[in-house]
């Protein structure tokens, strides 16, 4: 876990940075807490000026900002634009409705002598996030715009291979005027995130990862009685019915299974495909994905990223052969990968048995699982029989048969004809080992907020 800079292109260590003392922790933890009690008296349009100041940062500086994605864990330039840019627009959500999102709301009770009651929501305190390296700046600002804006303060302990984002974000925010101590990055060790859950200033934790460290922190939490949201893993099921426009769904099968190296928690990983089409799908899908051309990331005409490390690239290979061992038949598709770099051979894997446990699994880079179904309704079981409940999406001429197809398949996010939307003025998480609580919009600000009612009564009996 020691936390350092490697380019996941060139595999060279470019940087090391020590892990934080316990004394540093301990002081983090007394500087969020004196930065709470404060900053949860800031009015809203102050918070909106911090939030909106970041965004016109990000914006002013997004090359700079772009290039330090790409370098620290290998996404494609364009893609790091697009994070930038997304995460000032995060910022900019919650500086404009923040204030509305969080305004009293007036109770219709059944009886008048029930009293004139209003809940409040009224931020709890110091919070920690932990966060994922597959989006450096988007998961930090999809939960620190609204928790800093609800009047929250926060600790952030980032994924150790990306360094220098973390600290990037944290500077970021000090420049846009956020005071001392209301956002504090840490390189911490687990035992001092262990230490932090179990500090009584300290009232709940956000992580984004995966499945054993959500099983972890949830865990740690629960025994410290902290309040926690969990955006876990995800294999999301791409569905195409037999009335579904070839052309387009080839197209977008190829980018949700490939964006950012296929590293995205809804990344289309399970291909479900109606078997009156299956064939003609596998055919254009292998042309699609012979087209990728691996590269260097900051090379614009790059469409195949490289793995964020050696280590995950290492990881999604020898699952792809314990798949095989299993029964499934592996086809290694488009021109060979640079033996430079942390690259992964584009593979489609198919005949994937029901007793095969890979079906099952999360690939997080470009793999490909394909299954055939034999109708609409065999597709839809194919698609929830899955420990995970994230996304998906539905590929069909028929919008409207489309959305009903959606309302069948068991996730926190389902799109018609298109793999998946990550917005900032979109909700976003998921069902069963996929986590639990959402992030953005109303539903993410109120997530570490005390609903308080404040009822004035004013009657005479009991009774
Ligand atoms: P990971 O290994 O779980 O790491 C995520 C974060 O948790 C990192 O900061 C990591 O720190 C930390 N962590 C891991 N174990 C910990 C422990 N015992 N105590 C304290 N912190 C701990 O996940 P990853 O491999 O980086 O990310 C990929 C996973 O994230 C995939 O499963 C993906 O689907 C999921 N993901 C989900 C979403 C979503 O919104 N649902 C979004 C993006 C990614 P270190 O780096 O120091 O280990």
């Amino acid at each position: 876990m020691a936390y350092a800079t490697t380019n996941p292109y060139t595999g060279e260590v470019l940087n090391t940075f020590p892990e934080a003392t316990d004394a540093e922790v301990a002081r983090a933890v007394a500087n969020a807490h004196a930065a709470f009690l404060s900053w949860k008296n800031t009015s809203f349009a102050a918070r909106a000026g911090i939030m909106q100041k970041a965004a016109d940062i990000l914006r002013r500086d997004s090359e700079a900002y772009a290039r330090l994605l790409t370098l620290e864990m290998g996404k494609l330039i364009a893609e790091a634009k697009a994070e930038v840019e997304l995460s000032a627009k995060i910022l900019e959500y919650y500086a404009e409705k923040a204030e509305t999102l969080l305004a009293p709301e007036k109770l219709s009770v059944a009886d008048p002598a029930e009293g004139d009651a209003v809940l409040v929501h009224e931020p709890l305190g110091v919070l920690l996030a932990i966060e994922p390296w597959n989006f450096p700046y988007y998961q930090i600002a999809r939960i620190i715009a609204p928790q800093l804006s609800a009047g929250n303060t926060m600790l952030l302990k980032h994924a150790s291979n990306v360094p220098q984002c973390a600290a990037a974000f944290e500077k970021l925010m000090r420049e846009a005027g956020l005071p001392d101590g209301a956002f504090q990055n840490l390189y911490a060790t687990r035992s001092q995130v262990e230490y932090i859950l179990n500090d009584p200033r300290v009232h709940g934790v956000a992580l984004t990862g995966s499945e054993s460290a959500g099983a972890i922190i949830a865990a740690q939490a629960g025994k410290a009685l902290k309040k926690s949201t969990m955006e876990l893993g995800g294999a999301d099921a791409f569905v195409v019915l037999a009335d579904a426009d070839m052309e387009k769904t080839v197209k977008w099968a190829v980018f949700g299974r490939h964006w950012n190296g296929g590293q995205v928690c809804v990344s289309s990983k399970r291909m479900i495909i109606v078997d009156e089409v299956y064939d003609r799908f596998l055919e254009n899908y292998t042309a699609g994905v012979a087209g990728l051309r691996a590269g260097d990331p900051f090379e614009p005409d790059t469409t195949l990223a490289p793995l964020s490390s050696q280590g995950a690239a290492d990881e999604i290979k020898d699952k792809i052969r314990q798949a095989v061992a299993h029964g499934a038949k592996a086809t290694e598709v488009g021109p060979t990968v640079p033996n430079r770099g942390a690259f992964v051979q584009p593979t489609i894997l198919t005949e994937i048995a029901e007793d095969n446990p890979a079906r099952y699994w999360e690939f997080f880079g470009p793999v490909s699982m394909l299954f055939r179904a034999s109708d609409e309704d065999d597709a839809v079981r194919i698609a929830n029989d899955s420990p995970f409940g994230l996304g998906g999406s539905v590929f069909t001429s028929d919008t409207k048969r489309g959305a009903e197809v959606a309302r069948k398949i068991s996730t926190g996010m389902v799109f018609v004809n298109h793999p998946t939307m990550v917005k900032a003025d979109l909700p976003f998480g998921g069902v069963r080992r996929s986590g639990y609580g959402r992030e953005l919009l109303g539903l993410g600000i109120k997530e570490f907020v005390n609903h308080k009612l404040i009822d004035v009564v004013d009657i005479d009996a009991p009774f």
